[in-house]
C-alpha cells in the first residue's frame, strides 16, 4: 500500500490567488505573518487580468451610501468590510501601488493604463514576502489536513489559519470552477446555489434579424424589468442581447424568469415622450416610405428600426401604436446565458455560516472571502472592490485569530508550527 504523504505545517494558508486571495495575503503579511498562497492555475489572478482587457474598472467614485446601495440586500452584510475598504480606499490603494487612475464620466474608476498587468506586477512586488505555489489545486480536507493535487503528486498541508478565496462560478476556465462546494457542504457549511450574474439573455430572434443585426450596438436606450430601470447601451447578439445595460437589469430579469413572469421592456427613444412621438409621427408623411418617416419623425433607423419591425410588426399602422411600441417594446426573453459566460455569479457561502471576521463558524480557523461568498453586485467596479474588501477583512481577522490561538497554544505549552520557506521544485 502506498504511504500517505507527510503533513506539512504552515502558519497561514491562502487558497486562490485572485484579488480576494491576494488581498488576504497582503493583510496577513502586514500583520507580520508569512502566508503561503496556493493557486490551482499556472499563474495568479487570471480573472483580474481578463477584467483588465476591458480596462479594469476598479471601483466607482461615489458616496459610501450609493456604493453600498448597489449591493441591494447584501449591502448590510458587506457594510463593515466596505466601511474599511470602500471606493476611496480602493483608489488610494491603487495610487499607493504607484498606479495612475482616472474617473470616467459615469464615475467608474480605471487605471490610466486601462489594463491589469502593471497593477498586478506592482502588487506582487509588494507581496514579495509571500510564498506562492502555483499548480497546487486544493481538493478538500483529509482529516484536518488540506489536500492538494500538484505536479508532483498529492500533498497535505496543515495550516494554523486558512483563507479560502476560490472565487465564484463564472468563467471557470480562468480558475473559479466552484469544485469546492461539496467539500464545504460535507463539513456542514451552507452554500446557496450559484446563478449567473451580469450576463446576457437569449431572445428568439428570427434568422433574418440575427443575420442582419448580430453584433450591432444599440446606444442610448432604456430597459425596464418590473420596477428596475436602466439606461445605456446594449448589444444584439446572434442568440439575444448582452452589454452593460443588459447586465444592469440582469439580476431582476433572472429572478423574474425564475418566477415565470419576466417582462423586459425596451424604450428605443428614452429622451422623447410618447406624446411627442405621437405628434411627430402624425405629421403627414406624403410619399415617404414608413422607414423614412420613422427615421425623420422619430430618429428610428438601422438596428432600432430592425428591432421595431422584429418585435412589433403589428404595431406599425397608426402613430399611436407606433409610439407605444417605440416607448415600450416587449423583448421576448427566453433564458439567461449560462454561468460560464457570466461576468460574475450570485450565490455562495451563506452569511449565516460566517462570523463577523468571515470565519466559517463550523470550521474554526478557516476564513472565506471574495466571490465565493453569497453576494452579488452590478458591474461598475463593485465586484473588484468587494472582492478586495472581503479579502483584506478575512486576512486581518485570520491574522488576529492566528496570533490569539498561538497565544493560547503557548499558554498551554503546545509547540507552534513555523512559517515555511521551502519552495516545491517545478
Ligand atoms: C470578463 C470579465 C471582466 C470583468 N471585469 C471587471 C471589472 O472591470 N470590474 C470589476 O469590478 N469586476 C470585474 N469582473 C469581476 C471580477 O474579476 C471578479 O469579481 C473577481 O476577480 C473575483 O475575485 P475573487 O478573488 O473572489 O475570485 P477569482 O478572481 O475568480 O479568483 C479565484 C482564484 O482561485 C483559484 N482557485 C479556484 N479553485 C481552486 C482550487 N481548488 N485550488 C487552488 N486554487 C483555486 C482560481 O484559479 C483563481 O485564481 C470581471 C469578470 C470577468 C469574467
Amino acid at each position: 500500500m502506498e504511504e500517505p504523504c507527510p503533513v506539512e505545517p504552515v502558519t497561514a494558508a491562502v487558497i486562490g490567488a485572485g484579488p480576494a486571495g491576494l488581498a488576504a495575503a497582503e493583510a496577513l503579511l502586514s500583520a507580520g505573518l508569512r502566508p503561503v498562497v496556493f493557486e490551482a492555475k499556472p499563474s495568479v489572478a487570471r480573472k483580474f487580468l481578463m477584467a483588465g482587457k476591458s480596462g479594469l474598472n476598479l471601483t466607482k467614485d461615489e458616496s459610501a451610501e450609493a456604493f453600498l446601495a448597489a449591493f441591494g440586500d447584501d449591502g448590510a452584510r458587506l457594510a463593515p468590510m466596505l466601511a474599511a475598504f470602500g471606493p476611496r480606499a480602493a483608489m488610494d490603494w491603487a495610487r499607493g501601488l504607484g498606479e495612475e487612475i482616472f474617473t470616467g464620466s459615469s464615475g467608474r474608476v480605471f487605471p490610466t493604463a486601462m489594463k491589469g498587468s502593471p497593477l498586478l506586477r506592482r502588487w506582487l512586488q509588494r507581496l514579495s514576502g509571500v510564498e506562492f505555489r502555483t499548480r497546487w489545486r486544493w481538493q478538500g480536507w483529509n482529516g484536518e489536513a488540506l489536500v492538494f493535487e500538484t505536479a508532483h503528486g498529492p500533498r497535505r498541508v496543515r495550516a494554523q489559519v486558512a483563507v479560502l478565496a476560490l472565487g465564484g462560478a463564472s468563467w471557470p476556465r480562468l480558475g473559479s470552477d466552484a469544485a469546492w462546494v461539496p467539500w464545504l457542504e460535507a463539513r456542514g457549511v451552507g452554500v446557496r446555489p450559484f446563478r449567473p450574474a451580469n450576463m446576457g439573455f437569449d431572445v428568439a430572434w428570427s434568422a433574418h434579424f440575427a443575420a442582419q443585426h448580430a453584433g450591432a450596438p444599440v446606444k442610448n436606450v432604456a430597459l425596464r424589468v418590473g420596477t428596475r430601470q436602466a439606461r445605456g447601451e446594449l448589444v444584439v447578439t446572434r442568440q439575444g442581447i448582452e452589454g452593460s445595460l443588459v447586465y444592469a437589469v440582469s439580476a431582476a430579469l433572472r429572478d423574474a424568469l425564475g418566477q415565470g413572469e419576466a417582462e423586459l421592456l425596451l424604450d428605443l427613444a428614452p429622451d422623447v415622450t410618447r406624446d411627442t412621438l405621437i405628434r411627430r409621427l402624425s405629421k403627414p408623411r406624403g410619399r415617404a416610405s414608413l422607414a423614412n418617416h420613422l427615421r425623420k419623425a422619430a430618429g428610428i433607423a438601422g438596428v432600432r428600426a430592425g428591432l421595431l419591425r422584429e418585435l412589433a410588426p403589428d404595431a406599425l399602422g397608426d402613430p399611436v401604436s407606433i409610439a407605444g411600441a417605440i416607448k415600450s417594446l416587449p423583448v421576448p426573453v427566453l433564458r439567461s446565458r449560462p454561468l460560464a459566460e457570466a461576468i460574475s455569479s450570485a450565490g455562495g457561502i451563506c452569511w449565516s455560516d460566517l462570523d463577523e471576521g468571515l470565519m466559517l463558524k463550523r470550521l474554526p480557523g478557516v476564513f472565506a472571502a471574495g466571490e465565493m461568498l453569497d453576494w452579488e453586485a452590478p458591474t461598475g467596479g463593485y465586484l473588484l472592490t468587494a472582492s478586495l474588501a472581503t479579502g483584506f477583512h478575512a486576512g486581518r481577522a485570520a491574522a488576529k485569530w492566528c496570533t490569539e490561538s498561538a497565544g493560547l497554544h503557548a499558554a498551554a505549552g503546545v509547540g507552534q508550527s513555523r512559517p515555511i520557506a521551502r519552495k516545491e521544485p517545478e
